[in-house]
């Protein structure tokens, strides 16, 4: 059966974040964007309330919702202001590995960190040569009796400044490829050094950092999973991401739309308000279908989520057509404010920026369409069925046959 009708749990944590979005982010998202203010003061809050960490199983003292639950959240928060939502969403990202495929001591210390106090962590896979090809990442990670010595740097860590662990991929074997990536869990305290703090197009009150590794010692069980495995716990991250992200974005085209309407109904031209011309009236009405249709991908992605599917094709199409459509619509948000779109003292100028970083994070719009090109094209054999436990990232990144080898992935 295909309900469109949430629970009443749900609900009630889309209302819960609608209102948080209201009341505690919108009143100082532009002015957090404008000065690039980290948003301490939201962190606190938004922890105190339950919108973050929500993935977290029980086990280690969560919550533990549902993806269809959580991408509500994001939406909404999305909504109120994507970069601060980056900020405080950042952290399920880099503990997805570790719920994935951590030990027990490892899920107990650092998932019980996030739980006890509001901490952030970072999801640390990007590197100054190793961006969409991220088998060609030069970070290493060697083995010297009960510990590993990480050397190496990573760029445009979301958190990056502030993290108090980070999730960190390195080559273990240097010769295989991305089957000689490793994913380690590092504490901020065992000498992470923090380069740089990026100066952003948008999504401004996020921190983006340069970050490295100088002879960084860690214990050896600070391994996550097995040795050799963390490109495929990096893409599984991904596949489980990437409907958050999907709904991030129509998060923002739904509040770049809701400003549009709102001035079209306002502004005056020819005698008229300009709601009344026909050729303003098509650019809302294809925003509404692309909100509509991008929210429906979004849920799809998470709906297979949540039934243990295989989601990678309909995350990429999700992620893919609700990040070029909020570009898009905030685009068009813009052209109905006309000159005033392009002043910073109205809304939409603000969202045309940060609509941008939804085609590039968590893989560009051109990496999603070389998965839904080969998904597409090369057909894995009865995907609708695998379970999400390892197979489909397996399958969409081992290169295994009929799959090609992908280049990319990040
Ligand atoms: C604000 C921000 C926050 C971020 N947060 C994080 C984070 O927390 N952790 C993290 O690890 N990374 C993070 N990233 C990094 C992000 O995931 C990468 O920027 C992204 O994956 C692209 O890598 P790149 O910038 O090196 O671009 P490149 O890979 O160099 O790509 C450049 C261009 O070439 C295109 N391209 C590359 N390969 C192909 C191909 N095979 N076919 C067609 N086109 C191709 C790309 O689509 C892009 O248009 C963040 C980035 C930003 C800007």
């Amino acid at each position: 059966m295909v309900d469109f009708t949430l629970t009443a749990e749900q609900q009630d944590l889309r209302d819960l974040a609608h209102d948080f979005a209201v009341k505690e982010i919108r009143p100082v998202a532009w002015e957090y964007d404008k000065n690039g203010t980290f948003p301490e003061d939201i962190i606190q809050k938004a922890w105190e309330v339950g919108l973050m960490n929500y993935y977290i199983p029980e086990a280690y003292g969560g919550t533990r919702v549902d993806s269809l639950s959580g991408i509500q959240i994001e939406e909404e928060l999305s909504w109120g202001c994507s970069g601060i939502q980056t900020t405080l969403g950042c952290n399920s990202l880099a503990y997805g590995p570790l719920v994935l495929a951590g030990s027990e001591e490892l899920k107990k210390e650092y998932l019980g960190r996030l739980v006890e106090a509001p901490l952030l962590c970072s999801f640390c896979l990007t590197e100054p040569d190793a961006g969409s090809d991220v088998a060609s990442m030069r970070t290493t990670a060697v083995k010297k009796g009960d510990k590993y010595v990480l050397n190496g740097s990573k760029v445009f860590i979301t958190n990056g400044g502030y993290a108090n662990w980070y999730t960190v991929y390195a080559k273990t074997d240097k010769e295989a490829g991305r089957r000689g990536i490793s994913a380690f869990v590092v504490p901020r305290d065992a000498g992470v050094t923090v380069d740089k703090k990026e100066d952003k197009l948008g999504q401004r009150a996020s921190n983006t950092a340069a970050i490295s590794f100088n002879d960084v010692e860690i214990p050896a069980d600070h391994l996550i999973g097995q040795e050799n495995q963390g490109f495929k716990l990096a893409m599984m991250t991904l596949d489980r991401t990437r409907p958050g992200v999907a709904a991030m974005a129509v998060g923002i085209a739904r509040a770049a739309m809701e400003f549009a309407i709102d001035y079209s109904k306002e502004r005056v031209q020819f005698g008229v308000p300009i709601a009344m011309h026909q050729g303003i009236q098509f650019m809302i009405a294809d925003m509404a279908t692309e909100v509509e249709a991008a929210r429906l991908l979004a849920w799809k992605a998470a709906v297979l989520l949540d039934q243990g599917k295989d989601n990678t094709i309909v995350s990429s199409h999700a992620k893919r057509f609700a990040a070029d459509a909020a570009m898009k619509i905030a685009t068009d948000a813009v052209q109905i404010y006309g000159g005033y779109g392009f002043i910073k003292e109205y809304p939409v100028e603000k969202l045309f920026r940060d609509a941008k970083i939804m085609q590039l994070y968590e893989g560009t719009s051109q990496i999603q369409r070389l998965v839904i090109a080969r998904e597409t094209l090369l057909p894995r054999r009865a995907s609708s069925d695998s379970s999400s436990n390892g197979d489909s990232a397996a399958a969409s990144t081992n290169g295994a046959e009929p799959h090609p080898e992908p280049a990319t992935a990040n």
